[in-house]
């Protein structure tokens, strides 16, 4: 695969060259440990990116490991999906697929080791319970009454709350560390919970789960993870993540680092919230188009190379609560497409012209570049016939000063062919336009017309030779920039209901034989993609992925 799109430099980055310089860290081993409770999205792109991209730069490994803890929420579909997603996007993970799940009995070895040693013990208060006693972030905490069981006890306790013998909730393990330390993640956090549900990889064998704190930096430890690299939120559980490892007969010691989760304006980047959306039937399924999941930006049109460039682009530190334009994401896609999506005209909106001077059997076909600066893409072909398909945005019956596109006595270019002149406009009884009747200057292919200036071009089909396509109009999922910040909002408040738009175009002949995937530039139109699914069945349905318009490079230029 290729690297160079995942190999900016970043404060992580830096960190590991200078380690590895000063020889404490001689093979990078970092991990990607996404919870299989739903697709992955934008934001996972961006640590992916990092994680996997910090291992090929120094020519390390990056493990795929599942923090599978939670059986209640997570789903072979999910681990099957995910596995898809890495590797789609052009990463391949170390040795097998890992799970938290296989260090189960390690990790429970070691719950035994901290009980006889005295750090951890069995407490039957209620989760509420719990949470009275942890105090506050200006209050202690206070000691649970079943802090000083003896380890015979816990060690008994531990063992039937593994084996079933207690409900859900009724007990939990709990490190014994710090009932008043500043930092509430040391006051005593659970490391067990009862939960009589079956596991996607271990099956019934287990009735209680690891908490998140307690699997994380051991399966870190185990795997020999020199670097584990997460977002923000776990900065104040470091202090948590270090005790561990010193309190446990790890085999290796790795280190956690944070950095900023990715914020992107009109987009929630919540699997929780996601999952929302594909529930309620919002939007059709964790794939559709809109929904910022690889899967659905795949879907969409985006490339694997456009994500990465994005992340690269965004690039990683510690700064919190920043929200990434989506145009940057626009641009990204945009300009990887510009370079290497084949050209096409498709009309959207088709308005019919009868081009009364080209005869019924006429037979002519345009050859035209593929792409305009790639040779490699060959000559697509365009016939042209009495009655084409234009656009009816091109035409203005009274058009204003600067419309340079077709209207009654005036003439345009169709693109890669003749000029034409709008000679005739035909209604229908209720008064709506039905055609126009338009001549064609022969004397202008290639050329500019005698005499005069035609300065607008505009997209057009041969009618006799369109093929019908679908095409599906994306926009933003969400009209405001930020739908999930307002706690008493509701994030579905939010929903843009235009979204989605669904129009029966016409595409020029190149469009007939298309595989899934297949990308192109409608001309004057924007960046579409065949939609995978629809293309699979035979149907000839397009995604517009991005419009034309570069907004970000225009903000880029201005600042
Ligand atoms: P979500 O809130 O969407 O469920 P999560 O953090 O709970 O996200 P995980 O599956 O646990 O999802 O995440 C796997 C990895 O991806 C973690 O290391 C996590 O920090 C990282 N990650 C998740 N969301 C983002 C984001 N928005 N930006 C950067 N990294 C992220
Ligand atoms: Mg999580």
């Amino acid at each position: 695969m290729t690297t160079e799109s995942t190999s900016a430099p970043n404060f992580i980055r830096n960190q590991v060259r200078e380690e590895i310089e000063a020889g404490s860290v001689d093979t990078v081993v970092t991990r990607f440990p996404p919870e299989p409770n739903g697709f992955l999205h934008i934001g996972h792109a961006k640590s992916i990116c990092l994680n996997f991209g910090i291992a090929e730069q120094f020519g390390g490994g990056c493990n795929l490991r599942f923090d599978d803890t939670n059986p209640a929420k997570e789903e072979q579909a999910y681990i099957d999906a995910i596995k898809a997603d890495v590797e789609w996007l052009g990463f391949q993970w170390a040795g097998n697929v890992r799970y938290a799940s296989d260090y189960f009995d390690q990790l429970y070895a070691w719950a035994q080791h901290l009980i006889r040693e005295d750090k951890a013990y069995v407490d039957d208060l209620s989760a509420e319970e719990i949470r009275e006693y942890r105090g506050t972030l200006t209050e202690p905490g206070r000691p649970s009454p079943y802090r000083d069981r003896p380890v015979a006890e816990n060690l008994d306790l531990l063992e039937r709350m593994r084996t079933g013998e207690f409900a859900e909730g009724g007990k939990v393990l709990r490190a014994k560390i710090d009932m008043a330390s500043p930092n509430i993640n040391l006051r005593d956090p659970v490391l067990y919970r009862i939960r009589h549900a079956s596991h996607h990889q271990t099956g019934d064998k287990w009735k209680i789960y690891p908490s998140y704190d307690f699997a994380h930096g051991q399966s870190d430890a185990i795997e020999g993870v020199t670097h584990s690299l997460c977002t923000l939120e776990f900065e104040d559980h470091r202090p948590l993540y270090d005790w561990f490892l010193e309190n446990l007969p790890v085999p290796s010691r790795p280190r956690q680092i944070e950095f900023a989760r990715l914020n992107l304006n009109y987009t929630v980047t919540s699997k929780r919230k996601l999952k929302l959306l594909v529930d309620k039937g919002i939007v059709d399924g964790w794939d559709d188009p809109r929904m910022p999941t690889i899967s659905g930006m795949r879907r969409r049109g985006y490339t694997a190379s456009s994500i990465r460039k994005f992340c690269d682009m965004i690039g990683v530190t510690r700064a919190e609560g920043g929200m990434v334009d989506i145009a940057m994401l626009y641009h990204a896609i945009r300009s990887d497409l510009e370079d290497n999506a084949p050209r096409a005209m498709c009309v959207l909106k088709p308005l019919k012209v009868v081009l009364t001077n080209v005869a019924e059997d006429h037979d002519e076909v345009f050859e035209v570049p593929g792409h305009p600066a790639r040779d490699d893409m060959g000559v697509r072909k365009l016939p042209l016939s009495r009655e084409i398909w234009i656009d009816a945005d091109d035409f203005m019956e009274e058009p204003p000063k600067k419309f340079f596109r077709l209207a009654p006595g005036k003439e345009v270019r169709l693109r890669n062919a003749y000029v034409i002149r709008c000679d005739e406009v035909v209604k229908n009884a209720s008064g709506d336009i039905e055609e126009l009747r338009c001549s064609v200057d022969f004397d202008t292919l290639g050329k500019n017309p005698e005499g005069r200036k035609v300065k607008g071009v505009i997209h057009w089909v041969s009618a006799a030779h369109a093929v019908p396509v679908e095409v599906r109009l994306y926009d933003n999922l969400f009209q405001v920039e930020a739908p999930d910040r307002d706690r008493d909002v509701d994030f579905l408040e939010h929903l843009n209901e235009q979204s989605l738009s669904v129009v029966q175009g016409y595409g020029e002949p190149s469009l007939a034989e298309i595989k899934p995937e297949d990308r192109f530039q409608f001309e004057r139109v924007g960046y579409f993609c065949a939609d995978r699914h629809a293309a699979a069945e035979g149907k000839r349905v397009f995604n517009r992925t991005v419009g034309l318009k570069d907004t970000w490079a225009k903000i880029q230029k201005k600042g």
